[in-house]
């Protein structure tokens, strides 16, 4: 180790944007950490800090690096290793805004009340853009937009497997320019660990290149949107329990129980998962994302998705719920966490899968979810059982950053406000 070697603690907050602090990698401490402040959670995407916000000037945190969470950003300037942390008071005790403890209180009520755990992986889809925003390469799952990518690919892929993310496919991505990552199943909240870690990997690999990577949830009104999939399954003991083959979609009654639960609050989960201003476009029929609340076999308009099994497979080991209603303008352990208190509220209230979609959906029958990011709020506000999800401070400033943002961008139209995300995201 050189004196020169730099550590990052890093957090990731209400806009999805990293923020931490440096220093040498030899005075870093996993029981002090570094210091931080209550109100960095309240600043937007564009840079702004949103006042007034419930911390103002006052309070002392420390960003508790979790040393597992290490990964090397190969920056031009020598490696720079990034650790997560987890926000806490001075004492060390979790700060009750802090994401990653949120995520970790929520998979603390599934184990306790339910005795279950969450493995999940995400799956991101992104896309190089030229200096003005513009996408480079043809797309369409080509032969030539993957070779188009690289070296660049072959240095982010290395990255991801060198900074322990189990990486699986690595795919030309339909939209021009677009490319999609999915990683291999993790524990949960190594699961949202590991999205970070991939998004600031394929951001600094590309920088690197000369290139700018975007995770915008749309690159202009018309496009192939930017998503992010979840894809969750249960287990107990050390045991899946999502399959069942008597039951509906092949799920077993927990995971009907689970997906009713995401779906009773699909609305009100939005403005967590999928939280820009540009966010509910791309959540509209026909763009394969997630245009309707529904569970649907092998139905990419689905919210949730429930995949074939390949031959070869044990159904078993391999059923999951993909959840495709997230983006990369979501904090990752929040969208972990809205899914895990939304899968609590559906066993809690033994509620049950209506129906499974099997086949295409006809237009007039999509569920439709909220249309913009007001509609996602008022959604939230009505849904008074996710309303408990959160501390009441850290509802506040997250209704204030996406106010905020609306600020910037009143008066420019849909083309432009996609644009400030492809610059920002
Ligand atoms: N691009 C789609 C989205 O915005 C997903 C397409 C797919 O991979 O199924 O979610
Ligand atoms: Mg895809």
């Amino acid at each position: 180790m050189t004196d020169s070697a730099l550590a990052f603690v890093a957090t990731n907050d209400l806009v999805a944007v990293t923020r931490g602090r440096a220093l040498p990698l030899h005075e870093l401490s996993p029981t002090s950490g570094v210091g931080w402040v209550p109100a960095n959670l309240a600043i937007n995407s564009f840079g702004r800090l949103m006042e007034p916000n419930p911390f103002g000037a006052l309070g002392d945190l420390r960003l508790l690096p979790d040393m597992a969470s290490r990964a090397a950003l190969p920056l031009p300037s020598g490696n720079c290793d990034m650790f997560l942390a987890d926000q806490t008071q001075p004492d060390g005790t979790p700060w009750e805004c802090c994401p990653r403890s949120i995520l970790k209180k929520a998979l603390d009520r599934l184990a306790e009340d339910h005795g279950l755990s969450i493995m999940a992986a995400f799956e991101h889809e992104f896309a190089l853009v030229d200096e003005h925003g513009k996408p480079e390469g043809p797309g369409a799952f080509t032969l030539s937009g993957l070779i188009g990518g690289e070296p660049f690919g072959a240095a982010a892929r290395r990255s991801l497997s060198e900074a322990g993310v189990r990486w699986e496919n690595w795919l030309p991505e339909f939209g021009p320019g677009q490319f999609e990552v999915t990683l291999a199943p993790e524990p949960a909240l190594r699961a949202a660990d590991c999205a970070i870690i991939t998004r600031e990997i394929i951001r600094t690999v590309a920088a690197s290149h000369n290139k700018r990577a975007t995770f915008a949830p749309l690159l202009h009104p018309d496009a192939v949107g930017n998503g992010v999939h979840v894809h969750l399954s249960l287990w107990r003991d050390g045991d899946p329990v999502t399959y069942d083959p008597s039951g509906r979609g092949g799920l077993s009654d927990v995971a009907q129980a689970a997906s009713a639960g995401i779906l009773d609050h699909a609305a009100g989960m939005l403005m967590w998962t999928a939280p820009s201003h540009i966010s509910a476009l791309r959540l509209t029929p026909h763009r394969w994302s997630a245009a309707g609340s529904f569970v649907g076999l092998q139905n990419r308009e689905a919210l949730i998705r429930v995949a074939a099994v390949p031959a070869g497979c044990d159904p078993s080991q391999a059923y999951n719920l993909e959840f495709r209603a997230a983006d990369a303008t979501a904090n990752p352990y929040l969208v972990m966490a809205v899914l895990v208190h939304a899968i609590c509220d559906g066993i809690d209230r033994g509620l049950t899968l209506d129906s499974v979609l099997i086949g295409h959906i006809d237009d007039e029958e999509f569920n439709a979810l909220p249309v913009d990011l007001a509609g996602a709020i008022t959604a939230f506000n009505n849904d008074d059982i996710a309303g408990g999800w959160f501390p009441p401070n850290l509802v506040e400033v997250a209704l204030a950053v996406r106010q905020g943002e609306l600020e910037t961008l009143r008066g420019l139209d849909m083309q432009e406000r996609c644009q400030a995300y492809v610059e920002r995201y």
